[in-house]
């Protein structure tokens, strides 16, 4: 089914969690909530589950307003942060919960949350309570019980934070794998954008209650609409450069630029890590003052100047770039984003 936030708002006292979001997930969508801390992120989709009420505007599903529709009347299932199992539950239970409140036979239900189990991988645990259970089991256990009802939207509200790294991503797939073979509309909330823009496919970046910009993972990154939005999804070098035309000259070099841009001549321009090119050379004008190897890739800290510049290079190529290296800096990529200047430029 589709979701649609029409001009939500929602305050409490003074803080404003929502300011007039507007967003439409589609039927069998994926879609990340992106954000910082406190930018709504949750009471958004606390709005879906009807476990919280907007002050102004409206929460659509297919088209129809349920804003006014009581939590146990929407079709939603729902995945929290914190485990939230019923600590006095097996998982069979934990999961078979919600069908026994709606009086589903015992076999049946029994046969019902064995299904499930197996869906999310833990065929073998039914018996097993929560406190027997690793994060990422419990996890496992927690989106079994909400699709347990057939929910015809899925919501998940930080569900991976509490994880560490490797069950983190290994269950992000999992859930990805099952949203897409049961095709159904998901909302997932996130302050990672590793994790949103692996998993979604949309992203939707919120900023103080608003929409800030939504598009598929590639876009919001290499196409951000606001700085924001570059500085928020991924590392973002801001480097002084002159706008002339369709054209800008950063790093002495001259490039073609698009989409919207500044009045200013005088611009910053923001280029990822991984469009700056960096070559050892003895008449460089720049210095690597910093490395640190990530495996796959490195990133240095490069000095230009008075200003400062993060390039990522394959892992492999530290060795012969490492700090005190004299270098040649350049652009390999557009910039992704062309901004009237904020700051005074550091001279070159
Ligand atoms: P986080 O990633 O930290 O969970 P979020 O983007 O999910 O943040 P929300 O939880 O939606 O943000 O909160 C938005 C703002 O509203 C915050 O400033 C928060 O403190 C405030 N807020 C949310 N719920 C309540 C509440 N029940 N009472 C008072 N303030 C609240």
């Amino acid at each position: 089914m589709t979701v649609e936030f029409r001009g939500l708002r929602r305050a409490f006292g003074r803080t404003v969690a929502l300011d007039g979001l507007d967003l439409t997930v589609q039927q069998g969508e994926l879609m990340a909530l992106l954000g910082p801390s406190g930018c709504g992120k949750t009471t958004a989709l606390r709005c879906v589950a009807g476990f919280e009420h907007p002050d102004a505007g409206a929460v659509l599903v297919d088209g129809k307003d349920i804003t006014r529709v009581p939590a146990n009347r929407r079709d939603a299932g729902m995945v929290f942060q914190s485990y939230s199992l019923f600590p006095n539950l097996n998982a069979r239970d934990n999961v078979a919960f919600g069908l026994q409140v709606r009086k589903v036979p015992t076999a049946r239900r029994h046969a019902r949350a064995a299904e499930l189990l197996e869906l999310v991988g833990l065929p073998a645990h039914a018996q097993r309570y929560p406190h027997e259970l690793s994060g990422g089991q419990q996890q496992r256990v927690a989106l079994a019980r909400a699709l347990a009802l057939e929910p015809r939207v899925l919501l998940l509200d930080e569900p991976l934070s509490a994880l560490d790294a490797k069950v983190r991503i290994t269950l992000r797939e999992e859930i990805r794998r099952l949203q897409l073979e049961l095709g159904i509309t998901t909302i997932f909330v996130t302050h990672d954008q590793e994790e949103a823009l692996s998993v979604a496919d949309r992203v939707a970046v919120l900023r103080a209650g608003r929409l800030e910009q939504c598009g598929p993972p590639a876009e919001v990154y290499d196409r951000p609409a606001t700085p924001f939005v570059a500085e928020f999804v991924g590392t973002m070098n801001h480097v002084p450069g002159h706008l002339s035309g369709q054209e800008v000259t950063v790093l002495g070099r001259l490039m073609p630029v698009d989409g919207p841009l500044p009045s200013a001549s005088d611009v910053d321009v923001l280029v990822r890590p991984e469009a700056v090119l960096v070559t050892p050379s003895s008449e460089g004008d720049a210095t690597i003052v910093a490395s640190s190897f990530r495996g796959s890739v490195a990133r240095l800290r490069v000095r230009l100047g008075e200003l400062e510049i993060l390039s990522d290079v394959p892992g492999h190529d530290a060795v012969r770039l490492a700090p005190g290296t004299r270098v040649d800096v350049a652009l390999v990529q557009r910039p992704v984003l062309v901004a009237a200047r904020t700051a005074p430029a550091p001279t070159l």
